[in-house]
């Protein structure tokens, strides 16, 4: 290397007072970049940063911000969300904390929403997932009663999220897992002798070792074709789970509970605040095991929230209101048609009167604007070619055309 004070630095571009030259003499560089080069060098090697996109402690979102995203998707429901975004946000600080030598060791939250069908459990579920982008799969807690015996489904529900993770156990490990209809696996009564319903308490159990965390051993990719291959163990002890229920008929052990609790003048007062119509708002795990859960699952979901019935309002919401609410969702498709399509308002009250009066929910409004707009999916895009931009209003008299009795019955046995 020699020394050369006038030309410019290779790396820098500057012209500089002291310069360097390297072995083929073809490059120079300045001092100051050999300095800074340097520092590079000599630096602390950094921790592995976390790979583009995955969650880390740097990136994760606030409850609050875990919150504003759910409102995007989700209608209503503040109580649940607030719940969920704090529980999720304290878990993955747990899994993305550095070991430390202190003693305290945050617990596992997983979390119980106990609420009607179609008022967006899982939905909730998918969307923190998609926040997230971590790997998330869907089961059902009354496939386990059939199966009889204890592993077998147990382990599928961990094959689902290892498929998602595209086989990246690491990232299974920390992936969500939802499981719906949790209250179909609760003992029928409190009291009932353990051996008249074997099922109910065995589930439990075997989805209590998977709650608490264990490593359960799941056949690999392709494991039927390669059937000598090692089973892949998953330890599903930062795997969050979010149950899901609507224990019907729980209001009943709620109001119990809270009518023997409330004895004397005080609490008569108190009681005069209690909101009948939606007793599941004072929801406690003693609920839970008078409905028929047994307590050690009850303590591995220590998060316990509860969803709303969904109001003529909140449906209405629904239609237009989310990030992808399907009126919006129409409107896209055929904009990309020369469609500019609107909704009057009184054919958006339509659709959801008819989901109220038909008993179709949330779940069943998709049905509904399908049936009113297939014919339309099919007509205007014939027209596209005429480079026109065509209009078209869907009025609360079209709407009505298009929802017959007889089709409105079809929808609700299809719910
Ligand atoms: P659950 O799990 O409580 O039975 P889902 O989350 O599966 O209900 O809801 C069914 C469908 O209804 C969802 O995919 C969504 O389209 C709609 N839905 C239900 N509740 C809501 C809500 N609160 N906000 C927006 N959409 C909802």
């Amino acid at each position: 290397m020699g020394r050369n004070t006038v030309n410019t630095c290779s790396f820098c571009g500057r012209t500089m007072p002291e310069m360097f030259q390297g072995m083929e003499r073809t490059t120079l560089i300045c001092s100051e970049c050999i300095e800074s080069g340097y520092k590079m060098l000599t630096a602390k090697p950094k921790k592995v940063a976390a790979k583009a996109g995955e969650l880390s402690l740097a990136n994760l979102p606030t409850p609050q911000g875990i919150k504003e995203f759910l409102d995007q998707y989700v209608i209503g429901q503040d109580d649940a969300k607030r719940f969920l975004s704090v529980a999720v946000y304290n878990h993955y600080k747990r899994v993305l904390q550095e070991i430390s030598n202190d003693d305290v060791e945050i617990e596992k939250s997983n979390i119980l929403l106990v609420g009607s069908t179609g008022t967006g459990k899982t939905l909730l579920a998918r969307t923190i997932a998609k926040m997230l982008k971590v790997p998330f799969a869907i089961g059902d807690a009354t496939a386990l009663t059939q199966a009889g015996y204890v592993g077998e489904d147990v382990e599928s529900l961990l094959v689902r999220l290892l498929q998602d993770a595209d086989y990246d156990v690491t990232k299974a490990q920390r992936g969500i897992i939802f499981i719906d209809e949790i209250d179909k696996i609760a003992r029928k009564s409190e009291n009932m002798s353990i051996t008249r319903d074997v099922s109910g308490e065995g589930v439990q159990q075997s989805l209590l070792k998977m709650l608490e965390g264990s490593i359960v051993n799941v056949p690999p990719q392709g494991g039927r074709k390669h059937p000598d291959q090692e089973l892949i163990h998953i330890d599903t002890k930062n795997i969050l789970f979010i149950c899901g229920g609507a224990f019907d008929g729980i209001e009943r052990k709620i109001s119990q509970r809270m009518n023997t609790q409330t004895v004397g003048f005080a609490a008569q007062e108190k009681a005069a605040q209690v909101d009948k119509n939606n007793l599941l708002q004072y929801i406690a795990p003693q609920d839970l095991k008078s409905y028929g859960l047994i307590p050690e699952i009850i303590g591995r979901l220590p998060v316990l929230t509860y969803l709303e019935p969904l109001n003529k309002e909140a449906l209405r919401n629904i239609l237009t209101e989310p990030k992808n609410a399907l009126t919006k969702q129409y409107k896209k498709l055929l904009a990309m048609d020369n469609v500019t399509l609107t909704f009057d308002d009184e054919a958006l009250d339509y659709i959801v009167d008819k989901a109220i009066e038909y008993k179709l929910g949330a779940r069943g409004l998709r049905g509904l604007m399908e049936t009113v707009m297939t014919d339309l999916m099919f007509e205007l895009p014939n027209h596209k070619h005429l480079g026109k931009t065509q209009e078209f209003r869907v009025t609360k008299q079209f709407t009505e055309q298009k929802l017959g009795h007889r089709k409105l019955i079809q929808l609700k046995n299809a719910v």
